[in-house]
């Protein structure tokens, strides 16, 4: 049986300071197991105890997954001085958590995007040795054709020699917007995750990447009736497929 202070369960979920939940016990807003707690220090256990906060029960874990779909213009970091990050996306009791992204998207790109307080599931989602594959989706500027389809088959080299792992390349449809000038709407599918590497890719075969979006990591795919900016928890399947 683990313990900890009723203030600090509750202040780690986000649902105030230890100033504001002593003053908030003793106007008796929380119960433990059906009786009114006025001493924030009491020791409860979050596993057993049934922990009720102005009416609401307080669900706590120790782990949260969340599903976001990220927009554009929001930083795969925790923190930054001047970005907004994809923790400002989340509400504070999300936040309390303290999760961070598995893995980073781009600025400019969207898509699924899983945040976790799970060290030991990110590391499993991220290990270059698991190749966890990722979905992407595109729009690339020229013809993307039956040559690049080979090429990312077999590997193409990036711009500091790396040459990556196969890759698996769909086209979904080719228009010309101009005289000469095409656009592309692709897939991919790669097993690795260097920087930028769906951009480097494109740059290695003389093409440019004007939009990205990530659908899917592994057996998680992106709940496409998420907003953009908006997350929700990952259900027992999902967990379940991933973990
Ligand atoms: N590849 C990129 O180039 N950017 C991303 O955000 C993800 C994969």
């Amino acid at each position: 049986r683990t313990t900890m202070r009723l203030d600090k369960l509750l202040g780690n979920m986000g649902f105030g300071t230890r100033a504001e939940l002593k003053k908030l016990a003793k106007a008796g807003w929380i119960t433990v197991n059906g009786e009114t707690i006025k001493d924030p220090g009491k020791h409860v256990d979050p596993a057993s105890d049934t922990i009720v906060f102005d009416g609401e029960p307080v669900l706590y874990r120790e782990f949260v997954y969340i599903m976001l779909h990220k927009p554009q213009g929001v930083i795969s970091a925790t923190e930054d001085m001047r970005e907004r990050t994809v923790l400002d996306l989340l509400d504070p009791p999300y936040r309390a958590f303290e999760p961070f992204p598995v893995g980073r998207l781009d600025k400019d790109t969207e898509g699924l995007l899983l945040l976790t307080n799970d060290g030991k599931l990110a590391h499993e989602l991220l290990s270059p040795k698991k190749h966890v594959p990722k979905t992407y989706e595109a729009i690339v500027e020229g013809r993307v054709d039956e040559q690049d389809i080979v090429q990312f088959a077999r590997g193409v080299t990036l711009d500091d020699g790396y040459v990556t792992m196969p890759a698996e390349l769909t086209i979904q449809s080719c228009e010309e917007q101009a005289e000469g000038s095409f656009i592309s709407r692709i897939s991919l599918i790669i097993q690795e995750g260097k920087f930028h590497q769906v951009k480097r890719m494109f740059q290695a075969v003389g093409k440019k990447v004007v939009y990205l979006k990530r659908v899917r990591m592994g057996d998680l795919r992106l709940d496409e009736s998420l907003p953009l900016g908006a997350y929700r928890e990952l259900t027992a399947e999902e967990l379940a497929a991933i973990g």
